[in-house]
């Protein structure tokens, strides 16, 4: 059962009960005390009325025997004094009255034995006489109730009062009792209300040590401890935040520092770049030139080391700065509509010439299903290729390196094209493939490493993959070889190069004694519709023959192997011979550094490995490829030839690029003019005329840009304009950019690379001239 809440205080709860008790109390003394008093009194009156009555009886025997009245008398004289006797009267057999007071004349009745007999306010008692010989009269006595009535009504009276006296002290104590239980039960409620409130600094005062002192004793130690463990927590939350604003100043003040830190770093690395550029330059260049020129074999060949070595050394230039830029958060790509196809052929004839040096096989798969033209960064996707590539020769002793650029569907349902890059090398263990991402970090980083390298290539591939918004990733065993990819979006309509054939159910087999090629070729032509078997060259002849003659007619496509055919034993040979001459086509193929590959360059047909793209394109579409041929303007000599008799002045302070860059264009057939600085380029410029400008940018006195702008504000009034290359030591965007906005025409980046200025020189000439 649920007894409802009370609202009336403990206070008035105590006193109402001990005010009920009391009153109880009170009220039964009144009510059970009086009557029973009553009782008693008239018992004990009745008892020595009866006990005085018999002893008179028995001393009036001897009176009554002898008829002795006088006798008689004075027994009854001993009781004369009694208050409450109001006579006696002794009567003879005859009741004749013998003694005493006159109450009857005669008895009616007669008592046999002692008998009381109440009368109003008078008690009588009627005792019979009795002698040896029987019965001798009867003593009648009267007792006087009234004096016992009264005492009995004063005490019913005193009862009352008392009665009353503990109600009244029932509700005093009461009220005592409550206000000494509730007071500091009251008191401690307050206190706890103040603390709910949060002030607690209350206190409850009492002085005994009973249940409740010791209460209030406990309650001031709670509040005490609360009290000072509020005060700490302010006051460590005032020092808190006095800490955290010191601390933020601080941080702030050490941000600013290693920011301040960091573009200094940048500004080193870029200037270091561009002062280690401008000797490169000339240690390039001069080689280069001094190359070309007549020289003898151990000549040709202590130079070349040197041309290599410079080139290893401008490569580990690029990728600091690269690093530099990236730590500065200042990488930035260019998008432009690129070929891939071209890409990819530079790339495969760097690696595959280098791999043909070493027992590795190079090969370049591409997925015909990948559109030619790509939008991007052409340059720096290369960097990554070549980098990720390199790592993979460098670190393979035998077996192959891949490229694979395939057209894929991702988890999410885009179109994306994967480049993946697969080794059969050394392998990286598996705590080390998530750090060989980051800066400096080397799988193997012991002191006795075999391969060289700063650990820089992998940090900026990643970096440069993430900018074209893919993720470079590795999956590697160690002991089998890694693959490196990346998947870059793509244009889900752009569609695939019209110049690849389709050859839908057509049958094509490729013999060849290199197991990677073989497997990328069957791959390529089975994803243009070719029915194809890849075969190796180790197979004995009659398994060659099945293989090749199923039986389904002469094949519409037979790739061979021109070393295995020639290597080979009679019966295999011939076997290959006739599926040769029986097949609609067939396509020789060479290996570069195969020895005869020198005197097969150049007979139509032939596939050379590792296949390029395009070159694979115009084997199996030699239409196309010989229109192809015929629009390509890529013949660096007739460029050249073209630049004879131009008058070009230099403007470039260094010295050592002066002499470089006189005797280079000397060679170009071009007549040189050189001026120190932009201020000596103007006054030269004001009195001759050239058909071209290559300026430095950084100068002592004007440097190239102020002087660029100058020549292009003097030609806003006469409507000229001078082709003007920026010849730049700075190779970051933010740099050529700043080149194109002073008005300059192109930019080539130091060191001066023959090709590259070339280039850019018939490039310029051959622009329109702007407004
Ligand atoms: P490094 O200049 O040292 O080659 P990278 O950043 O290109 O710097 O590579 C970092 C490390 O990753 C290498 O030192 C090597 O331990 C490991 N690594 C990269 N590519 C390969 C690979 N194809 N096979 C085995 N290890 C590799």
């Amino acid at each position: 059962m649920i007894r409802p809440a009370s609202t009336a205080s403990i206070r008035s709860r105590l006193t109402l009960a001990i005010l009920t008790v009391s009153l109880v109390g009170a009220v039964s003394i009144a009510l059970y005390f009086p009557p029973q008093l009553a009782r008693l009194a008239r018992g004990a009156l009745v008892s020595k009325a009866v006990a005085v009555a018999e002893v008179l009886a028995y001393n009036l025997t001897a009176p009554l025997e002898f008829h002795d009245g006088r006798g008689a008398a004075e027994t009854l004289a001993s009781v004369a004094d009694d208050l409450d006797i109001a006579g006696v009267q002794v009567l003879d057999n005859a009741q004749r009255t013998v003694a005493g007071t006159h109450f009857y004349d005669a008895l009616e009745r007669p008592p046999l034995a002692t008998e009381v007999r109440e009368r109003g306010a008078v008690l009588e008692v009627l005792s019979p006489i009795d002698g040896p010989g029987g019965r001798l009269g009867i003593l009648v006595l009267r007792v006087d109730a009234t004096r016992v009535q009264r005492d009995v009504a004063r005490n019913r009276s005193l009862t009352w009062l008392v009665s009353l006296a503990v109600a009244l002290m029932g509700l005093a104590t009461g009220r005592v009792v409550s206000r000494r239980i509730t007071g500091p039960v009251s008191a401690l409620s307050d206190a706890a209300e103040a603390m709910a409130e949060g002030r607690f600094d209350v206190r409850v005062n009492h002085v005994d040590s009973d249940e409740l002192g010791r209460l209030a004793g406990a309650f001031n130690a709670m509040a005490h401890n609360v009290q000072q463990a509020r005060r700490e927590v302010e006051d460590y939350s005032r020092n808190l935040e006095a800490m955290v604003e010191i601390r933020t100043a601080e941080l702030s003040a050490a941000k600013d520092a290693a920011d301040r830190a960091n573009r200094a770093k940048s500004q080193f690395l870029a200037n270091m770049s561009h002062e280690i550029r401008t000797p490169m330059n000339g240690i390039m260049g001069m080689t280069e030139l001094t190359l070309a020129g007549k020289l003898d074999v151990e000549q040709r060949r202590n130079l070349t080391i040197v041309k290599d070595s410079a080139e290893a050394l401008l490569s580990i230039i690029n990728d600091i700065l690269d690093f530099s830029k990236v730590e500065a958060g200042r990488l930035e790509l260019e998008r432009i509509e690129f070929d891939l196809y071209t890409l990819l052929d530079g790339v495969t004839d760097t690696f595959g010439l280098e791999t043909a040096r070493q027992d590795l096989e190079f090969v370049c798969n591409l997925d015909p299903r990948v559109p030619r033209q790509l939008a991007g960064d052409p340059g720096r996707l290369r960097q990554v290729l070549v980098n990720l590539l390199g790592n993979a020769v460098k670190f393979t002793a035998s077996g192959h390196v891949e490229l694979a650029v395939a057209r894929v569907r991702t988890p999410a349902g885009a179109t994306a094209v994967r480049f993946a890059i697969n080794d059969t090398g050394i392998g990286i263990p598996a705590e080390s493939c998530q750090t060989i991402f980051g800066a400096f970090s080397q799988a193997d980083a012991s002191t006795t490493r075999k391969y060289g390298g700063t650990g820089l290539g992998l940090a900026i591939s990643s970096q440069l993959v993430s900018l074209m918004g893919g993720t470079l990733s590795v999956q590697s065993t160690v002991g089998e070889g890694s693959t490196f990819t990346f998947e870059l979006a793509l244009d889900p309509a752009a569609e695939r190069d019209p110049h690849w054939p389709t050859a839908a159910g057509a049958r094509a087999a490729v013999v060849c004694r290199h197991p990677a090629s073989r497997r990328a070729l069957a791959a390529q032509l089975s994803r243009l519709g070719w029915a194809t078997d890849d075969l190796s060259a180790d197979l004995d002849a009659p398994s060659l023959e099945a293989a090749l003659d199923d039986g389904d007619g002469p094949l519409d496509l037979l790739l061979y192997d021109v070393a295995a055919m020639r290597l080979a034993g009679p019966a295999w040979r011939k076997v290959l011979q006739a599926a040769v001459a029986r097949a609609r086509q067939s396509v020789p193929l060479t290996m570069i550094g195969d020895q005869d590959d020198e005197q097969d360059q150049g007979s139509d047909g032939q596939l050379r490995l590792p296949a390029k793209p395009s070159s694979l394109q115009a084997v199996l579409n030699p239409e196309a490829a010989r229109a192809a041929a015929v629009k390509a303007t890529t013949d660096p000599a007739g460029d050249a030839r073209a630049l004879h008799g131009l008058r070009v002045l230099l403007v470039e302070d260094n010295p050592v690029n002066q002499t470089f860059a006189r005797l280079l264009l000397a060679k170009l057939g071009c007549t040189t003019t050189i001026a120190d600085h932009g201020a000596e380029g103007l006054e030269l410029l004001s009195r001759a005329t050239f058909d071209v400008v290559l300026s430095d940018v950084q100068m002592p006195i004007m440097d190239g840009l102020t002087m660029t702008s100058r020549i292009r504000a003097d030609e806003a009034g006469t409507g000229g304009h001078v082709p003007i290359i920026g010849v730049t030591a700075h190779a970051l965007q933010a740099d050529r950019d700043r080149c194109l906005a002073s008005g300059m025409d192109a930019y080539v980046s130091k060191p001066i690379r023959v090709q590259e200025l070339v280039a850019a020189i018939t490039a310029v000439l051959a622009a329109p001239v702007g407004p």
